[in-house]
């Protein structure tokens, strides 16, 4: 069962990182994490009425792009849970055997987070069913005519999946998550306060319009703020006096060749595709991605989410159709013609 500790410690764990974990520009509890303020508040209630009931919490699903925060949240809901968590993937759970070994070796409250749940096999996601709703495993022993399926009981769990592509899930899985949490693209406010956080954390000097800058061209996610703020610390210490102001930070993202809009190379490879090979399109996924040697998975998780929110593109039922904000982006316009011709 969940241990049970003064409400004082409870308060310091929920509020003051460890020391250890400060090292790391991961945050570790709710009062870190920047930004997501409904979200945030929907889980820390969720762990508050857990505590208070002595359960384990609901199963929880976590989705949105790369690099938003969801295994941060499943370490700071694990933490402020007391429990232990344990971490896989879709893709690192090859038979139904692996599943029950992770499932079998959970201690009572303990969570489980599964990162990429919507590549789980389908033939393994149907052990989970049971093992969700009822706390029961089903497994087949021995084989042919000695087959028999055995029922073992699971210690209550807390499942976190995470998923790029919640629409990829099917609905049994979907529906055996009582809490569904869809994180979003940060603002340029929120992720100035994630540089100026890891800025401390590295002890690098970087002043609040430097930071903002940093945030800007982010692309909304703080795994690539934290990436930016690292190479730009790199370009202040060799080119500089390692103090990173705005016009540091502008010469170091403009040769990492991040543009002013926070689009890197692949994002204008994308576009340019879109509007010079495809016409403006519509063009499919498949045809896009070969044009630019990427997969239609990655461009579809990591790169068109991002265009899409920014109005460079557009998802119609035909395929992907280039805007009127990258043909001015490109500095193209719409020609009359086929190709679309230079301003
Ligand atoms: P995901 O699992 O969604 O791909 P992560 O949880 O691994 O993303 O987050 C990537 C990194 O971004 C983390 O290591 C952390 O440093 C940073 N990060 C994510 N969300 C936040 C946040 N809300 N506040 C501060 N840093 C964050």
């Amino acid at each position: 069962m969940l241990r049970f500790m003064p409400e004082r410690f409870i308060r310091d764990v929920l509020n003051k990182p460890d020391a250890a974990l400060e090292q790391t520009l991961r945050p570790s509890v709710f009062a870190e994490f920047v930004g997501q303020a409904r979200v945030k508040e929907r889980l820390e209630i969720t762990v508050a009425a857990a505590r208070q009931r002595g359960e384990p919490m609901d199963h929880i699903l976590l989705s949105g792009p790369p690099g938003l925060g969801k295994t941060t949240l499943a370490h700071i809901l694990a933490r402020a849970m007391h429990a232990n968590i344990r971490c896989t993937s879709g893709p690192a759970i090859e038979k139904a055997a692996d599943l029950a070994g992770l499932l079998t070796n959970l201690d009572p409250g303990d969570v489980l987070f599964i990162d990429e749940i919507h590549r789980l096999q389908k033939t393994i996601e149907e052990y989970l069913y049971p093992a969700m709703e009822d706390f029961k495993l089903d497994i087949v022993i021995d084989q042919g005519p000695n087959a028999r399926s055995v029922r073992i009981n699971l210690p209550r769990f807390t499942l976190i999946g995470a998923t790029t592509r919640s629409g990829l899930l099917t609905s049994p899985l979907l529906t055996r998550f009582p809490i569904r949490e869809r994180l979003d693209y940060y603002s340029a406010a929120d992720l100035q306060q994630v540089v100026l956080r890891s800025a401390r954390i590295l002890a690098v000097t970087v002043d609040e319009e430097a930071a903002f800058e940093i945030a800007r061209r982010s692309r909304g996610t703080p795994r690539i703020a934290n990436n930016l703020l690292k190479r730009v610390r790199d370009y202040a210490q060799v080119r500089g006096n390692g103090r990173i102001d705005r016009a540091v930070a502008d010469r170091a993202l403009a040769m990492l060749e991040i543009d002013q809009d926070g689009l890197d190379e692949m994002d204008k490879r994308i576009l340019e595709a879109v509007l010079v090979k495809f016409g403006g399109g519509p063009v499919g996924i498949n045809s896009l991605a070969v044009a630019v040697g990427e997969e239609p998975d990655t461009i579809e998780e990591v790169y068109e989410p991002y265009l899409i929110m920014e109005g460079y593109l557009k998802r119609t039922p035909q395929g992907r159709v280039a805007t009127e904000r990258s043909y001015r982006k490109l500095g193209l316009r719409p020609a009359t013609g086929d190709q679309p011709s230079l301003f």
